[in-house]
């Protein structure tokens, strides 16, 4: 047989089996919570004015052309970035030891990282949180690191397992790499406060540990931009080295553009110097230079000090009305006499939350409510509105009553 002939198929994504059965549900009034995409309260996609702003900027700017960015990307782009993640006043900055690489968003840059690691080092371990993103482990395995894990999420009570992080991290091997994700974990909800970031970061630099940060969610968690960055900042002031993989998908709603970058903090400027002539043969192999399109709408935005402040503002319209949802279903569940303690939806952090649901109860609320959700119980609550919070505390009510 030929050699495309004799390919098995892929095994099936549970995450794709839950939008076939989103698509063929006939129903006027299906829900689908599984999306990690932002919608309005009108359940619609959302471009943020600044960007619509900054792309009419640019389609007016004879001066702009096509031809190929460096291999690392536009470097305004990535001077801007590595601000916006590290703070304009970072140490780090100002001596020259970070490294900046425009990447395809979050992914490219966790795969571009990967991939730069594992190359340097083919005996390292990559440790993630018990639960993570799912394709983390697709993103590090593929670039050949042994990928282990830690714990993190604890189901009794839908919040941090702090003892057993602590505990694993404590007998990871010193050398091994840790994916943290910055804030607004996904799928959880759940974030270390920064008294527990302080712990981790301790055992983290005590045991020699590298920290691969995912922030794929600053200022879209809690609103503020500086806020959300607090967990990298204070890993990035001890002066140890670190990875940040940036992603403006969520907080600029730039999905699509497939925008981020690759932050890789040094001890030295000599070392930074070297990494970047390394990361570029990583990514010339691969796309040769990353497009323009996206990083021309983030570095007009950030540059310019009024795009910036409307950012700002839209960007907490978008969490503050995923903090309100958090809200409304948390009152409405209430306002049922449903059993259970349900605090976790207030108390967890960003797009998505852990109901607690099992797998039986999801396919319940998708039988009968039309609500469609991972089969891990998590929500997206960026794509509740006002209107469907009765239907989603009617099905979770009905599912554990
Ligand atoms: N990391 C986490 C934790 C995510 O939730 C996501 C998006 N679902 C990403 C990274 C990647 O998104 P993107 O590649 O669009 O930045």
């Amino acid at each position: 047989s030929s050699i495309l002939s004799s390919i098995l198929p892929a095994p099936e994504d549970p995450v794709l089996s839950l939008i076939f059965g989103f698509r063929d549900d006939p129903s006027p009034v299906k829900l689908n919570l599984g999306a990690g995409a932002y919608r309005t309260e009108e359940g619609k996609p959302l471009v943020l004015d600044v960007v619509r702003r900054a792309e009419q900027h640019l389609a007016n700017d004879l001066s702009k052309n096509k031809e190929y960015p460096p291999f690392s990307g536009l470097p305004d782009f990535n001077i801007l970035s590595a601000k916006l993640i590290l703070g304009d006043d970072s140490l780090a900055l100002k001596e020259k030891r970070v490294v900046t690489v425009q990447c395809l968003s979050g992914t490219g840059s966790l795969r571009v990282g990967a991939e730069f690691l594992a190359k340097h080092n083919q005996q390292l371990t990559v440790f993630l949180p018990i639960p993570t993103w799912e394709n983390h482990l697709s993103i590090f395995t593929m670039a050949g690191l042994s990928v282990n894990h830690f714990r993190y999420y604890d189901p009794k009570s839908r919040g941090l397992d702090f003892k057993g992080l602590l505990e694993d991290l404590g007998s990871a091997p010193s050398g091994a790499i840790v994916v943290l994700q910055a804030c607004g974990h996904n799928p959880t909800g759940v974030d270390p406060t920064l008294e527990q970031w302080e712990h981790i970061r301790q055992i983290v630099r005590s045991k020699g540990l590298l920290p691969f940060f995912d922030s794929a969610y600053q200022g879209f968690a809690s609103g503020s931009l500086d806020l959300d960055a607090q967990a990298v900042r204070m890993f990035v002031a001890d002066g140890g080295e670190c990875l940040i993989a940036q992603s403006y998908s969520k907080n600029l709603g730039l999905y699509g553009e497939r925008i981020g970058a690759l932050n890789i903090v040094c001890e030295s400027e000599n070392v930074a110097r070297i990494v970047e002539s390394q990361v570029i043969l990583v990514v010339r192999p691969m796309y040769l230079c990353p497009p323009i399109h996206g990083a021309s709408i983030v570095t007009t935005i950030l540059k310019d000090s009024d795009m910036y402040k409307d950012w700002t503002i839209e960007l907490k319209g978008m969490a503050d009305r995923i903090i309100s949802m958090r809200q409304q279903l948390y009152e409405a569940i209430k306002a049922r006499g449903t059993p259970g303690d349900w605090s976790h939806i207030v108390k967890h952090i960003g797009m998505f939350t852990f109901t607690g649901l099992n797998e039986e109860q999801v396919r319940f609320i998708a039988k009968e409510y039309h609500i469609y959700m991972t089969y891990d119980g998590r929500i997206s609550m960026a794509s509740l509105s006002s209107n469907t919070v009765p239907q989603l505390a009617d099905a979770i009510h009905a599912a554990v009553t």
